[in-house]
């Protein structure tokens, strides 16, 4: 019992009590996306004592995002360090008992199965559609549950998508909606609200984890009226879906969707471009190649390249780069076969 005691308070709980605390410490939990809904999640599940969590994100830690990700501060964002390796330092400092694992990666149709296949349950801290889709087709595959989240300006939205029994995303949106939603970079979004949904997130997952019931809704809320609408979507199956119906994976299938390359992050001002072919760059070496064209920063992760004064390449190990400063993909497209090659 004596390496259950800092759970004490949460086994007092009945309905989690030590046979619940077992589980939670068996389990693995991925979480997609380690913003303002993935730091909170990852803290909560961090101290509640799941086993193993595997973080993936695919950013860095900037300034801006100190006013909600719970997890980061301003050394993380002057060291330019990678999210994922940011919170996975902080989180070892919270609970070094549960294994922690970073994985500095875009979750997409390449790596989505790797990932997320051998997981209890898998938590959305994504900020767009495409990847939970991607997320939707993996669990749904699989028969993993996954928690859906969502949060920007005071309103936020989550549910719990459980294959077999909940009706999936896919269900719920049968397309991938077109033109730009709002997002946190277009009309901001209060950290309130993404603690709020990010805390739900979690319990939502310490249920599935534990084997008791989780919400038939989903659940919206808006801090700012303080109104909540629980919509029941127990009966929301789609008797035709292409994903829990019929079993056909378009997100996961190469043949029929479009190999994304370049994508521009709604709202960021930014084109990232993920490789067709992966490699492993040496990331010191191109570094002192690209001092002569301007200036570089960096760390162990990562290097930063300023190729002039309105853009900067933030440069990772396996060649996907982020192009701050545009939304322009030709722009992109030419600063990356300049300055990495193809
Ligand atoms: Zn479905």
């Amino acid at each position: 019992m004596s390496n259950l005691e800092r759970y004490s308070r949460q086994i007092l709980f009945h309905p989690v009590g030590e046979t619940g605390q077992l589980k939670l410490l068996e389990s693995k939990v991925a979480i997609v996306g380690v913003g303002a809904l993935g730091t909170v999640i990852a803290n909560h599940l961090v101290r509640s004592g799941v086993g193993y969590i595997r973080l993936i994100d695919r950013d860095l830690v900037e300034l801006s995002n100190l006013q909600r990700q719970s997890l980061f501060d301003e050394e993380d964002a002057r060291l330019q360090l990678p999210k994922v390796i940011a919170a996975q330092k902080r989180l070892n400092r919270i609970n070094s008992t549960v294994t922690v694992d970073a994985v500095i990666a875009d979750v997409n149709l390449e790596n989505a199965e790797e990932l997320l296949m051998e997981m209890d349950c898998i938590v959305d801290g994504t900020d767009n559609f495409m990847t939970r889709f991607l997320i939707n087709d993996v669990a749904v595959k699989y028969e993993i549950p996954w928690i859906h989240g969502a949060a920007v300006s005071s309103r936020g939205m989550f549910t719990s998508i459980i294959p077999g029994k909940t009706p999936c995303y896919r269900c719920l949106f049968p397309h991938v909606p077109t033109g730009r939603g709002e997002t946190c970079d277009t009309v901001g979004v209060l950290s309130p609200i993404t603690d709020i949904i990010g805390s739900f997130q979690a319990l939502e997952t310490i249920k599935i984890l534990i084997g008791e019931k989780t919400t038939s809704n989903l659940e919206q809320i808006d801090i700012w009226d303080y109104s909540v609408m629980q919509m029941d979507i127990s009966n929301g199956k789609n008797p035709n879906c292409p994903a829990c119906v019929n079993h056909q994976f378009d997100f996961l299938d190469r043949a029929s969707e479009q190999q994304v390359i370049y994508t521009t992050l709604c709202g960021r001002n930014t084109v990232q471009i993920n490789p067709r072919n992966r490699r492993k760059l040496d990331v010191g070496k191109l570094a002192e190649v690209l001092k002569k064209s301007g200036r570089v920063s960096g760390n162990d992760y990562l290097l930063r390249f300023f190729p002039d004064e309105e853009t900067s390449m933030v440069v990772f190990k396996d060649a996907r780069v982020l192009i701050h400063g545009t939304n322009d993909v030709v722009k992109a497209k030419l600063l990356y076969s300049k300055y990495i090659g193809n």
